[in-house]
């Protein structure tokens, strides 16, 4: 797991891996925090790929993911995923947010994308309680891990210090139960 999990600030916008996930709304079509820090960074093609796809499959469900280009990202493709709108933990948000992060590997794998760079999908606007979050996300990844060859490595990009040092202490549960 060690080798394969990055922990790192940073703007996830500037990274030049395969891939970067998008902590997306599920119009597809741009919104506030990552979403629009990548949108702004990518440019209108992004915008124009998410609006055809919106178009015709209808957007993206909360727990499901698609990929698109990278517009002017110095990445390769964007992974655009819905994590659930936190509202008091009782509505499924749980096994809505692993959904969220094992489809994003999925289509990663699928891709044979090397590397992947992940936001704290759901921390932000979207309400979810940082330290759940980090367990399911370490949880999710270890077990996709056990299972699958790509992702190689995956980058989990952080913007405050709380959810740095929330991955990390996951991160060190998730190799004890390895
Ligand atoms: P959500 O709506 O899923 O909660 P947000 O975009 O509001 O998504 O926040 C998700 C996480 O992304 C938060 O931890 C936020 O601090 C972080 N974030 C915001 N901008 C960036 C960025 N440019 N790079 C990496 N992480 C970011």
């Amino acid at each position: 797991m060690q080798q394969r999990l990055r922990i790192m600030h940073g703007d996830i916008t500037r990274l030049q891996v395969d891939a970067i996930v998008n902590a997306a709304n599920s119009s597809l079509l741009g919104g506030g925090g990552v979403d629009g820090a990548i949108h702004r960074a990518a440019g209108p093609a992004l915008l124009a790929e998410c609006r055809r796809l919106a178009a015709s499959q209808g957007g993206c469900a909360t727990g499901e993911a698609v990929v698109t280009g990278a517009g002017n990202l110095p990445a390769r493709a964007v992974i655009h995923t819905v994590g659930p709108v936190w509202r008091g933990g009782e509505q499924g948000e749980a096994e809505l947010l692993a959904s969220a992060w094992r489809n994003s590997l999925r289509l990663a794998a699928e891709h044979r994308f090397a590397t992947v760079a992940f936001p704290a999908i759901s921390t932000g606007i979207y309400g979810y309680p940082k330290a759940e979050a980090a367990a399911i996300a370490l949880r999710t990844i270890a077990a996709f891990f056990q299972q699958h060859d790509y992702p190689q490595q995956v980058w989990l990009v952080c913007f405050d210090q709380q959810m740095y040092r929330l991955y990390q202490q996951q991160s060190e549960l998730s190799d004890n139960t390895l």
